[in-house]
């Protein structure tokens, strides 16, 4: 008890405490009350205050997220969870494209009234476990723990949100947005993944903004070399710049050919032919691969038409990106295309990389779904360099699974190559998928592949990817002549008729 009201607390109970002292003693307790009340006044709109300084030193005044301090702050704590192996972590640097020019044109109250509503837009879509934090202008940074492919999936969601229109002041405006991700650790370590989510943002920018990207490191290389490929990657189409080359796949055993991968080439008017290896990765990661794989869909499907007609029976195959797969109408497209070119199902073979494969997300297994549906065959491309699950593999509607060129080439190099290729094709066959043993070089290779117990090569022993055309010549014998010959009356046998028939 405090002295002051020891004394007075004595001061009633004692002997000559009368009625007389009582109200002496009110007045006294109810000073101490009223100077009490102002103390805890004082106290709650000191701490009031000063927990508005903290908050203007930790958030933004405007759209209330916290700023890059506290944001670094929760970044050290969501990386030592993930260390702990408590979770994944994708940190996602969002920039408003074209905010400038709309904050100049109708001021600044407008543009504010657009931030509010985007720091609002983002707590939503990050709610309840992510962290939102505004960056500073019309930047923003977004910490999920999510892994990769479902942090592309929420990029794409932010795209859409962030897409719809703004009612500021009136108006009713409409923005786009550029979206940049950093898996941890594997796109930077704890100092680098803010400036690579950045990087990879700013890079979508420099290729006209309205995407997302996940951070490479050729983007620290040269942003702008690579910002012009896009833009010229954007018109290559309508310019008839892309052409399909197609490449062999060969019969292990009977040496016949059972089909062919259409790989796709890009003739670029003044770079010359640009790999594929470089422009379907920026392809995908600016929002172009949609509609580049809608044409090579429709280009193999008249292909195929085109070889039958000429007596040419065997399978295409094509390669189909994540993006695609994640589409919603790529099997209605595929349907329309091999209708529209009377070519069965069975004849069209989709070459899904293992990685994207093995996502096992909600969105690739209705995909897959809907693959087995039509009835069209998946052959699970460079087996053997993601993180393959057996339950996931015995899921798909896989038919095929292609070994990495890479466990190909090592073969050479000893036992453990070969324990590797053995292991995967016993596992696939247990499975009762072919196996298609990719990058095949030496004749070496080759018989070592077929006692494996491979079923289908390809590689530059048997033929390089060539254009259609040629791919008929070669056919026909009448090629440079480099080609082992073994197998070519077999392009016009039907190699396996009751797969082919089918
Ligand atoms: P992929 O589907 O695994 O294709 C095999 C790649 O290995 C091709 O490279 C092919 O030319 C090359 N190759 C084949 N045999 C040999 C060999 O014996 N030795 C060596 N060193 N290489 C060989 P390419 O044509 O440069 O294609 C690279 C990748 O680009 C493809 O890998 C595929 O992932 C992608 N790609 C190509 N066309 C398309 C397409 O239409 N759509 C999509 N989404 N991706 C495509
Ligand atoms: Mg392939
Ligand atoms: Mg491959």
């Amino acid at each position: 008890m405090a002295p002051l009201a020891t004394d007075l607390f004595s001061l009633l109970h004692s002997d000559a405490s009368t009625w007389l002292l009582s109200a002496t003693v009110l007045g006294a307790l109810a000073q101490l009350w009223r100077a009490e009340r102002a103390r805890s006044q004082l106290r709650r709109r000191l701490s009031a205050a000063n927990s508005r300084l903290d908050q203007a030193h930790t958030h933004d005044s405007l759209t209330g997220l916290i700023l890059r301090d506290g944001f670094e702050s929760e970044l050290d704590r969501a990386v030592a969870a993930c260390d702990s192996g408590r979770g994944a972590l994708a940190l996602l640097c969002v920039g408003l494209d074209n905010f400038r020019p709309l904050n100049d044109g109708y001021g600044h109250r407008v543009g504010d009234a657009v931030l509010v509503e985007v720091g609002q837009r983002l707590s939503a879509l990050a709610a309840p476990h992510g962290v939102v934090s505004r960056l500073g202008g019309d930047e923003f940074a977004l910490l999920l723990a999510l892994p990769l492919a479902a942090a592309c999936e929420a990029a794409q969601q932010i795209l859409q949100s962030l897409q719809q229109p703004y009612a500021a002041e009136g108006l009713n405006l409409r923005l786009g947005a550029s979206v940049g991700i950093a898996a941890y650790p594997e796109q930077g370590s704890r100092p680098r993944l803010l400036a690579n989510a950045s990087m990879a943002m700013r890079t979508v920018k420099l290729g006209g903004g309205g995407a997302h990207a996940c951070y490479h490191p050729a983007m620290s290389v040269d942003v702008r070399e690579q910002a012009e490929l896009v833009q010229d990657l954007r018109q290559a189409l309508a310019r008839r710049e892309l052409q399909l080359y197609y490449q062999p796949k060969i019969d292990a055993r009977s040496l016949q050919v059972t089909g062919a991968e259409a790989l796709l080439r890009w003739q670029h008017p003044r770079r010359g032919m640009v790999s594929p290896a470089v422009f379907v990765p920026l392809a995908e990661r600016y929002g172009l691969i949609v509609e580049i794989g809608r044409w090579v869909i429709e280009e193999a499907c008249r292909q195929a038409a085109e070889w039958r007609e000429q007596g040419l029976r065997m399978r295409v195959a094509i390669n189909i990106s994540g993006h695609q797969l994640r589409h919603d109408d790529l099997v209605d497209h595929l349907q329309a295309m091999l209708e529209r070119h009377g070519i069965r199902p069975q004849r069209l073979t989709c070459e899904i990389t293992e990685t994207v494969a093995m996502e096992d997300t909600g969105v690739t297994r209705a995909a897959f779904e809907r693959l087995r549906q039509a009835g069209l065959r998946v052959s699970i491309d460079d087996f053997g360099t993601g993180h393959s699950s057996l339950a996931t593999l015995r899921r798909l509607p896989a038919a095929e699974l292609k070994i990495d060129r890479a466990f190909v080439s090592d073969l050479a190099s000893g036992e453990r190559a070969t324990t590797i290729v053995q292991t995967i094709v016993q596992m696939a066959h247990q499975l009762g998928l072919r196996v298609v043993a990719e990058g095949v070089e030496t004749t070496s290779q080759r018989d070592q592949l077929v006692a494996l117990g491979c079923d289908e090569l390809q590689g530059y022993l048997f033929a390089k990817p060539m254009t259609a055309v040629a791919l008929a010549l070669w056919a026909g014998g009448d090629d440079d002549g480099h080609v082992d010959r073994a197998f070519r009356p077999s392009l016009f046998d039907p190699t396996a008729p009751a797969e082919l028939s089918s």
